[in-house]
């Protein structure tokens, strides 16, 4: 038996499923799960010493490709000063400056250490602000495990949302009107409906939880110009798409301003960093200031801070969005040879360096059509690949990350890869 077998076995005697995170136990493509070294750069190495180009970068947060000796070195520096101090740092308001910098719609923010804990404070805050208790999400953004954001749409048009997890009364989601992503006229209607009961407006601005599938300018206009209407609060969860399809984020791109955003992911580095802001008017409704209460015994953690500061720091260098733009745009533009050449109904898409591959003819632009690609084509897919050294989300609806350090060679490897795979999978 392998080390990957072995430490599967032992690792579900003492925790649900074997993992820390369900998406990592490959349920939904069968096989046995990688347990992972190492990583630097590109490259990740399971327990078997086996090496992959990696596609998932921590779901994220390693834009800088894995363990950048910069983030390291300032790890290393923090941990001499100590661990934790549960009390306020430099570090923090240099991570705050830099945030606010950055991303000019927040003026102000608070850190926290994961994106399930930014979205909910910003929820919370959000209905805080506007003593609203309604709020409108999308089907097929995830926006963290938080109660009332686990929620799929209700049968029928602007009927309130049904938990999607055991353990979540119903009673907690009954404020929580699931709408379709990309569809203008539903956000309209919901609107016209419920205007002046709704806190807030939360959405992925590029979705990355349901494959990857951008939003239409359209549909971000029409949300902002509604929660502007109506007094709701937009938020952009960004905990995926900042820092991560260009140096603004998602808003910078699009050109449209909310007014509360979360992120996570790029912030910290690898670490638990994770933060939500926005006008100063509205945190100022945040604890002590406020009556919103959030806390958090880890909040700004100047180890993760230090990693985090140092990663803000290397993604302002010069040309750093282009280059990684055009190396993701290089890795798609290979996938979508192959699936012309092999006339399969295989095709990829990308924003910055973020990606999607589809089972499917064209790019898909809703929920509805993410869900009839070819899942059964993507499992083989995603196995051939890994032996092939590929190491893709285990998923056929997460999307996928580049790293500054996907240069020229690891990307024709990969493409080449996809194309024996595709090959031995279609038999052609
Ligand atoms: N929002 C988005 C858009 C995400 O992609 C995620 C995580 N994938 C979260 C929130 C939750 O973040 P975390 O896993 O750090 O709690």
């Amino acid at each position: 038996m392998s080390f990957n077998e072995t430490f599967f076995q032992r690792a579900q005697i003492t925790t649900p499923g074997g993992v820390n995170s369900p998406v990592r136990a490959f349920r939904s493509v069968g096989g046995t799960p990688r347990f992972i070294k190492k990583a630097e750069g590109a490259y990740i190495w399971d327990a078997d010493d086996k090496q992959y180009i990696d596609y998932i970068g921590s779901w994220g947060p390693a834009i800088l490709g894995h363990a950048h000796p910069e983030v390291i070195a300032a790890v290393q520096h923090a941990v001499t000063q100590g661990l934790s101090f549960g009390a306020p740092t430099e570090a923090e308001i240099l991570m705050a400056e830099e945030i606010c910098k950055l991303v000019p719609s927040i003026e102000q923010v608070r850190l926290v250490s994961s994106g399930t804990e930014a979205t909910m404070s910003a929820l919370r805050l959000a209905r805080g602000a506007t003593k609203r208790d309604k709020i409108i999400k999308f089907e097929g953004c995830y926006h963290g495990h938080a109660d009332s954001l686990l929620v799929k749409a209700g049968s029928g048009l602007l009927t309130f949302g049904n938990p999607t997890s055991s353990g979540v009364p119903a009673d907690f989601t009954k404020h929580t009107l699931v709408l379709d992503y990309n569809d203008c006229a539903q956000l309209e209607s919901a609107f016209q409906q419920f205007g002046s009961e709704i806190a807030c407006v939360i959405v992925e601005p590029v979705a990355g939880n349901m494959n990857l599938i951008k939003a239409t300018e359209a549909f971000l206009q029409t949300m902002r110009r509604l929660c502007s209407e109506h007094g709701s609060i937009l938020i952009f969860d960004e905990v995926m798409c900042g820092f991560r399809v260009a140096l603004g984020g998602a808003q910078a791109l699009f050109g449209i301003t909310p007014d509360l955003t979360a992120l996570g992911k790029v912030i910290g580095g690898g670490l638990p960093v994770a933060a939500f802001g926005g006008k100063a008017e509205i945190m100022a409704h945040l604890a002590p200031l406020g009556g919103v209460y959030q806390a958090g015994t880890l909040s700004g953690n100047p180890v993760a801070v230090a990693a985090g500061l140092t990663t803000l720091k290397l993604i302002q260098a010069p040309d750093f969005y282009t280059q990684l733009s055009q190396q993701t745009q290089k890795l798609v533009d290979g996938f979508n040879r192959i699936g012309t050449e092999l006339n399969i109904d295989f095709c990829a898409d990308a924003i910055g360096g973020m990606f999607g591959i589809y089972f499917c003819k064209e790019v898909p632009t809703s929920f509805e059509q993410v869900m009839q690609a070819n899942g059964e084509l993507f499992k083989r897919f995603f196995h051939a690949m890994l032996d092939h050294g590929i190491y893709l989300a285990p998923s056929a609806y997460e999307a996928g990350f580049v790293s500054a350090c996907h240069f020229d060679h690891v990307i024709e490897t990969t493409i080449n890869a996809a194309r024996e795979s595709l090959r031995q999978i279609t038999c052609k």
